[in-house]
């Protein structure tokens, strides 16, 4: 392996294929560290219909093998274990991965984000066990299953009430507040469902169950009660992944999300110039996708902000 990269791409998800992609093209030789459960989120998904390409839908897991083929095809090297340090050393970035590190000029950094849980009694021995954060990738386990909940309000807790209803008997929507926040047209597509109902201001407390899920403690409106459950999944919103980064001087938004001058508005991190719009708050280290993105979080977006954060990278590398 080269002793000085040009560019090190952290992450697998669409942002990080189309910069490892555009960085390839460009005859930088991109090493992506892709995380040792590379992925990201399509990995947990099925039918993708809304990415533009493919007339009949892809497999999530298919379409990121793809990206992932195509990156390795146009001459991208490809470690599968998870960065764990970005340091500044002299005129270059030094990350460490697993027991090893690679030295590098430039970084793009898309490591997306994960799904938020509710850290309930019970939940962490029932994770996997009738408890999950991705329905629509088990809801065929639940094929003629008598109920199971949905935790959320959103377009996922639709998607994922919708991919449930075409198999359990009964889907529960979870709401906390009185309303709803998702789309209008997913709003109508429960509405018409003949077996899923909506719970407004109620809110799982406990899980309960030895091998695995039985019943679930609610709030609902005001007081206790303990359903059965088959499954109960959580649609709450995601968190970005980028722990690894706080010791870093990449600077973070409250949420944990990489502030760029995308999200945060050009010269709004002081260095900023107004070439670089995926610059983080170190020059030199760029970011896209879901660990920046709390807005958009489609896989399109993604891989269009990782095009962008190649374009930035590449032109920056050019200016040194
Ligand atoms: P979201 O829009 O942020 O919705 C999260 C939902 O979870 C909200 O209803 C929220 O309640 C609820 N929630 C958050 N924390 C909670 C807690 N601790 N306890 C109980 N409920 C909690 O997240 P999302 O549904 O994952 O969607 C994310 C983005 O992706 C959105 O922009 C969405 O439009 C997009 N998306 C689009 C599609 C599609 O177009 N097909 C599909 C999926 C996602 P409150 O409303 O009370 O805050």
């Amino acid at each position: 392996m080269d002793s000085l990269r040009n560019v090190v791409i952290i992450g697998s998800g669409p942002a990080a294929w189309a910069a490892a992609i555009y960085t390839a093209r460009a005859e930088l030789r991109p090493l992506v560290i892709a995380g040792e459960q590379p992925g990201g989120q399509l990995m947990l998904t099925t039918q993708v219909e809304n990415y533009p390409g493919f007339k009949n839908g892809i497999q999530g897991p298919e379409l990121i093998t793809i990206m992932r083929q195509q990156s390795e095809r146009a001459g991208t090297e490809v470690i599968d274990q998870n960065a764990t340090k970005i340091n500044r050393s002299n005129n270059h970035f030094n990350i460490t991965y697993s027991n090893n590190s690679v030295n590098t000029r430039a970084v793009i950094i898309a490591t997306g984000a994960v799904a938020n849980t509710l850290k309930i009694p019970g939940e962490e021995r029932l994770m996997g066990r009738g408890v999950g954060t991705c329905a629509v990738c088990d809801a065929p386990f639940y094929r003629g299953k008598d109920i199971v909940f949905v935790v959320g309000g959103g377009d996922s807790a639709m998607e994922e009430s919708l991919a449930l209803s075409k198999f359990a008997k009964r889907v529960v929507l979870l709401v906390r507040r009185d309303a709803l926040r998702a789309s209008k047209v997913l709003q109508k597509r429960i509405e018409t469902a003949q077996n899923i109902e909506i719970w407004y201001k109620s809110e799982a407390r406990e899980l309960l169950g030895d091998q695995k899920l039985e019943k679930v403690k609610i709030s609902r409106e005001g007081s206790e009660e303990v359903h059965n459950a088959d499954g109960l999944f959580y649609a709450i919103g995601h968190t970005p992944a980028t722990k690894f980064l706080e010791d870093s001087s990449v600077k973070l938004d409250e949420k944990g999300y990489i502030k760029t001058g995308l999200n945060f508005g050009f010269g709004a991190l002081e260095h900023q110039s107004k070439f670089f719009p995926t610059e983080t708050s170190v020059q030199g280290v760029f970011a896209a996708g879901d660990c920046v993105d709390s807005r958009y979080r489609q896989a399109v977006t993604a891989a269009g902000f990782g095009a962008m954060a190649a374009l930035d990278a590449e032109k920056w590398l050019q200016s040194k």
